[in-house]
């Protein structure tokens, strides 16, 4: 693997070479500034696999050298660093990533080695970069078929109480089984249900699946609360909560057994009919979730006007908030706020044992999140309940 290291300061470049030849990367060059970088990526056959760039140079700042690397479509992996303030890191290799370009990490001066190591190890296992799956459509027709003929799956995935680390519930996440495409993401589907005026359909269909499964886990001995994702689009029918109430005493599940989690996916040009209903929802005992928290989606007003009984925070505050000051405010604010409003709380995206023991810490009350479990497939969850069960006491011992 070929390293470019570009650095003003002669001292940083050193170290940083010394470094990456202790982990065992001799191929290392180095550039004293972005110019001088630019013109040793135009050599043919000289292009590294991995530059490290400072932010702060003389001259061309780290900032434009990457606009730069884009126009030259630079292929291989960035590392950026800088002795600025962390937000400003963030920030550029936000922007790098946003020109898509392979951004394995952004670092504070010094660089410590065991994060440029893990860096490294990441970028290895990761790379080369995944080319974008084409985004195929389907039509109106093909998408209620789909719900009808029950293609559509529902996954599971569980969420845990931090300080017991006992199994709370699980989210439903709906899948489709595709018979040519394979399993398809809901990302890849829900707008085009949404936009084909079929939600309501898929929905119910999702739900009654869940409420179902949700009645097996009981029978079983696991009274566990199920949890369904619901779009905006389907609080605008005032039938909703009736439809909701049915279901669930048709499943012989008691109402708080079921929680809706809502996310505000577009503005609601009639903002009192969602109103009505979920007013409905938790006059009936529904639980109600407010859905990525702290996103331009799920707002303050939501949380004013609705009688939520718990509040998810975006994945997007919480993996990684342990290192980060200001996704930790926004992730300790949220927390806060649904404290005093007497709401559960819960974070998703929970990838490590870093954000594990960061959110324990923080009084959060419920994970979800990879580092737990992906969604599985409903006849997996015995087996992983089981297995969770001999796991979860190495997470809660005191000082584990
Ligand atoms: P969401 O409700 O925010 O669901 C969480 C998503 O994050 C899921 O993706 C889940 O697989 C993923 N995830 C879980 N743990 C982690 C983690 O530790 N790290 C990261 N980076 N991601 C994690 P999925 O299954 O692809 O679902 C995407 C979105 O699709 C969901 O976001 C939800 O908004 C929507 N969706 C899923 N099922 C339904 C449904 O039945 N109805 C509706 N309306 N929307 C649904
Ligand atoms: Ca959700
Ligand atoms: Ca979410």
């Amino acid at each position: 693997m070929k390293i470019l290291v570009v650095d003003d300061e002669p001292f940083v470049r050193k170290l940083l070479i010394h470094q990456l030849g202790r982990l065992g990367f001799e191929h290392v060059q180095a550039s004293a500034s972005a110019q001088e970088a630019l013109s040793m990526l135009e050599a043919p056959g000289e292009s590294p696999d991995l530059i490290f760039c400072d932010l702060q140079m003389p001259g061309m700042d780290g900032v434009e050298f990457v606009r730069h690397l884009v126009n030259v479509s630079y292929a291989g992996g960035l590392v950026l660093v800088s002795g600025e303030d962390e937000r400003i890191v963030q920030t550029a290799a936000k922007l790098a990533r946003a020109h898509n370009l392979k951004v394995l990490g952004a670092l504070n001066k010094p660089v410590p080695i065991d994060r440029l190591k893990q860096i490294l190890e990441d970028g290895i296992t990761h790379s080369p970069a995944q080319p974008r799956a084409e985004r195929k459509t389907y039509s109106a027709e093909r998408l209620l078929r789909a719900i009808v003929d029950g293609e559509l799956i529902n996954h599971y995935q569980p969420k845990v109480e931090l300080a017991s680390g006992a199994v709370a519930g699980f989210e439903t996440l709906v899948r489709w089984q595709h018979p040519q495409d394979g399993l398809i993401l809901p990302d890849q589907f829900i707008p085009m249900v949404e936009e084909s005026g079929l939600i309501n359909e898929l929905t119910r269909s999702v739900l009654r699946t869940a409420l179902r499964h949700a009645r097996a886990w009981r029978d079983d001995g696991f009274p566990l609360q199920v949890a369904v994702n619901v779009s905006m689009d389907n609080l605008v029918a005032l039938d909703f909560p009736d439809f909701v109430e049915r279901a669930v005493e048709e499943a012989g599940i008691a109402a708080s057994g079921l929680l809706l989690e809502v996310t505000e996916s577009r503005l609601m040009k009639d903002p009192l009919t969602p109103l009505e209903v979920l007013a409905r929802l938790r006059l009936k005992r529904i639980g109600l979730s407010i859905d990525d928290f702290g996103t331009g989606h799920s707002s303050l007003a939501q949380l004013r006007d609705i009688p939520f009984s718990e509040l998810k925070v975006d994945r997007g505050f919480v993996h990684g908030a342990w290192r980060d000051a200001s996704l930790r405010a926004i992730l300790e604010a949220s927390l806060g706020m649904a404290r005093q409003l007497g709401m559960k709380t819960v974070a998703e995206g929970v990838e490590d044992r870093e954000d594990w023991n960061f959110l324990r810490s923080s009084g959060c009350e419920l994970a979800q999140g990879w580092f737990i479990s992906k969604a599985l497939p409903p006849e997996q969850i015995p087996d992983w309940i089981a297995g969770w069960n001999l796991r979860r006491s190495t997470f809660v011992e005191p000082g584990a």
